[in-house]
């Protein structure tokens, strides 16, 4: 297979379909760990295709979703700053903080620019020398070896009006976290195949013996999931708990070398706050001590405000599969994507934007 349209082949699909219900014997709740794969398996009419055959559940991997709200309020009050410019991804901009979003404060004058990569925040810094400027560093395993290039080259320039307010986060201690609690559902993984491109996937061999659930390495299109969602079913109804890559055209058991390299020369792992979830033990990364010139954190002071949470806002239990987005006593009411309450109806990765988008009713969510 080599073109995309391979990966959407309808014939095929249909006979993945087939294999699964045939191999199904009762209703298996599995977990899509990444919301890119929650929209396709919404997008492509899987979820509803394979109803009470599978469970599809849909996990934290929203980075946007899970960026702590402490931070979208610091990033807020940087952007006000007169001397500074608060260079960010453009989905971060509606993601609501205690008070305001980060749109809100551009409408009201503050300064927000959306770039489309880190290097661009550092050519921003190049071409106004007179600001500070703060790139908002967002994002899991996937996008942590672009800022940490970003941060490379400010060095080799010497860029000195460039910093990171670095919020990235890491998938395997969330999928921890969220398996340590009793009251989990989980009956197998999907892992994000774009983070195990990086990553690789040798991490998960001590997740599985130590959990007894299989995760299988998936991908993003209708077939890819099919074929993990086949892998699962297969070993679940075989009682075994193993780790599988579906997704080798892409990813190889140890990753990008180079993009991890990169990655352990600029962060270190640290203990994250998630939004919803509290803080994750080693959920996040943070700049290593020789890069710290970088850090915003060390560099900006920052309000003692208290964060205030949306207590409406039913995110985590979203995001650990307890509820439906259509659940939800805010969906298409107080909150859609026009007047979100919380990031999972802003991201375009947010599984509550997923169900509002694609119309999913609430008597055949799966
Ligand atoms: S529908 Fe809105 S309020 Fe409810 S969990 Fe989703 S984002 Fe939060």
């Amino acid at each position: 297979m080599k073109y995309l349209d391979e990966y959407r082949d309808p014939v095929a699909a249909q006979r993945l379909l087939e294999e699964i219900r045939k191999t199904s014997t009762r209703c298996w709740t599995l977990m899509e760990v990444c919301g890119g794969q929650t929209h396709s398996l919404l997008r492509h009419g899987i979820a509803a295709e394979l109803e009470g055959i599978v469970e599809l559940i849909h996990g934290p991997g929203c980075p946007v979703c899970v960026t702590s709200q402490a931070d979208i309020d610091f990033a807020c009050e940087l952007a006000q700053r007169e001397d500074m410019i608060l260079a960010s991804f453009g989905d971060m901009l509606r993601v609501p903080g205690s008070e305001r979003s980060l749109l809100d404060v551009r409408t009201a004058g503050g300064q927000v620019q959306v770039v489309y990569s880190p290097l661009d925040a550092v050519r921003l810094a190049q071409k106004n020398p007179q600001r500070q400027i703060v790139f908002f560093a967002v994002g899991f395993e996937t996008t942590a070896p672009a800022t940490a290039l970003a941060v490379r080259q400010a060095e080799r320039d010497g860029v000195q009006n460039f910093s990171l307010l670095v919020s990235h986060v890491r998938v395997q201690p969330a999928m921890e976290s969220l398996v340590e609690a009793p009251d989990h559902r989980v009956q197998a993984f999907l892992a994000a195949g774009h983070v195990c491109t990086v990553m690789g996937y040798e991490s998960y061999e001590s997740f599985v013996e130590r959990y007894q659930l299989p995760v299988v390495v998936t991908g993003f299109e209708p077939l890819d999931l099919l074929e993990g969602i086949l892998a699962c079913v297969r070993q679940l109804e075989q009682g075994q708990a193993r780790l599988e890559n579906c997704y080798a055209r892409a990813v190889q058991a140890a990753g990008n070398r180079a993009a991890r390299d990169l990655v352990q020369e600029i962060y270190q792992i640290n203990d994250r706050a998630w939004r919803g979830f509290g803080v994750i033990h080693r959920g996040g990364l943070e700049l290593r001590p020789e890069w710290s010139h970088f850090d915003a954190r060390l560099r900006f002071e920052k309000s003692e405000l208290p964060v205030l949470e949306n207590d409406a806002c039913r995110s985590y239990d979203v995001m650990t599969g307890q509820l439906k987005p259509t659940d939800c006593p805010e969906f298409g009411k107080r909150c859609s994507p026009d007047s979100p309450l919380g990031a999972p109806m802003v991201s375009s990765e947010g599984a509550c934007a997923a169900y509002y988008r694609y119309g999913v009713p609430a008597d055949n969510t799966t």
